[in-house]
C-alpha cells in the first residue's frame, strides 16, 4: 500500500459528499487537500467577512467528516477564489469588495493558525478583467501571501495559465511578500515541471492521462489533483473522485518507478504543507 493524495479536490454534501471521499478511498486515495468552495455555491451572498466564516466553518466541518467517516485524511484549504472580487464588484465598489476579501483571508489564516486547517488558498482571475480589477486582484494575491509567510503556511493559487513570464513575476511578488516559493502551489497547472522548478513554486498537474504523460517525462516535482467540484448540477465537468488514485495505478502498471509516485503524493505535500502523509 502507497499513499495516494489528491492535491485539489472540493466536496459539497449537496452533491456526492462523504461519498465522494469514499470512492476515493475504494479506488486506492488515501488522503485529500480539501478547498473550500465559493460563498455562492453555499448560497451566501457576502455582505459582511464573517459570511466568508461560514463557507470556511463548512469546509472544516466537511473534513471532520471524512476524517470520522472514512478512511482518509482530509486537509482544509480555506481560501476566497478570485471570481469572488468580480461578484462583489456587482454590489460593491472595487476598493470596499477588495478589503471584504482581504478580512476573508484573514478570517482562513486565523484557522490555520488555531490548526483548523493547513493552508490557505487565493490568486487572480484566469479571465480577462479590468486594469483596476487585475491591480486590485494582484493586491489580494500579495496580502494572501504575506499572510501566509507570517502564519508559516502554504498558499494554493489559482491563476491564469501561466508563461515562465508570468511565473517569474509571481516569484517576486512571493519574495517581496516574504513567503518562500516551495510554500506556493499552482493549483491547475500545466506540465512545464522545469520551468516551475527554476522558479521554486511547486506545480499541482491536473490527472489527466496526457498532462501527466508529459509531467512525468520531465520529472517528479510536481503533485496530482481532480479539481472535483461535486456539483449536482454539473456532474462529469471535471475529473471525478477515482481520478488520481486510477491515474497512480495505471501510470505504475506502465512502468513508472513507484519511488516516482511516493515523491508526488507524500514527500513534496509533506514538505509543502509541513504536514504528515502516514498510511
Ligand atoms: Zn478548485
Amino acid at each position: 500500500m502507497m499513499p495516494i493524495t489528491d492535491n485539489h479536490m472540493h466536496i459539497d454534501l449537496k452533491g456526492l459528499g462523504i461519498m465522494a471521499a469514499e470512492q476515493f478511498q475504494r479506488a486506492g486515495g488515501t488522503h485529500i487537500f480539501l478547498v473550500s468552495k465559493t460563498t455562492q455555491s453555499f448560497g451566501i451572498e457576502v455582505a459582511s467577512p464573517d459570511d466568508f466564516k461560514s463557507a470556511f466553518e463548512h469546509t472544516i466541518k466537511i473534513a471532520d467528516m471524512i476524517n470520522e467517516q472514512t478512511e482518509v485524511t482530509a486537509f482544509p484549504v480555506l481560501g476566497i477564489h478570485p471570481a469572488e472580487l468580480t461578484r462583489l464588484t456587482k454590489r460593491f465598489d472595487l476598493n470596499r469588495a477588495k478589503k471584504l476579501i482581504c478580512r476573508g483571508l484573514d478570517i482562513a489564516i486565523d484557522f490555520v493558525k488555531e490548526g483548523h486547517a493547513i493552508a490557505i488558498k487565493t490568486g487572480r482571475p484566469h479571465y480577462e478583467v479590468s486594469d483596476a480589477e487585475w491591480c486590485a486582484s494582484n493586491e489580494i494575491m500579495f496580502y494572501g501571501m504575506k499572510l501566509a509567510s507570517e502564519a508559516g503556511c502554504a498558499v494554493q493559487l489559482h491563476t491564469e495559465n501561466v508563461t515562465p513570464e508570468s511565473l517569474a513575476e509571481i516569484s517576486k511578488m512571493a519574495s517581496r511578500a516574504g513567503l518562500a516559493q516551495d510554500k506556493i502551489v499552482k493549483h491547475y497547472s500545466s506540465p512545464m515541471i522545469p520551468e516551475y522548478q527554476s522558479v521554486g513554486i511547486f506545480p499541482s498537474i491536473l490527472a489527466s492521462e496526457d498532462a501527466l504523460d508529459v509531467a512525468l517525462s520531465q520529472g517528479d516535482r510536481f503533485m496530482m489533483e481532480t479539481d472535483y467540484i461535486d456539483d449536482p448540477d454539473r456532474p462529469g465537468v471535471v475529473l471525478g473522485p477515482k481520478t488520481v488514485p486510477r491515474r497512480t495505478k495505471q501510470f505504475i502498471k506502465k512502468g513508472i518507478d513507484e519511488d516516482v509516485f511516493w515523491a508526488i503524493h507524500k514527500d513534496h505535500p509533506e514538505k509543502v504543507y509541513g504536514v504528515k502523509i502516514d498510511i
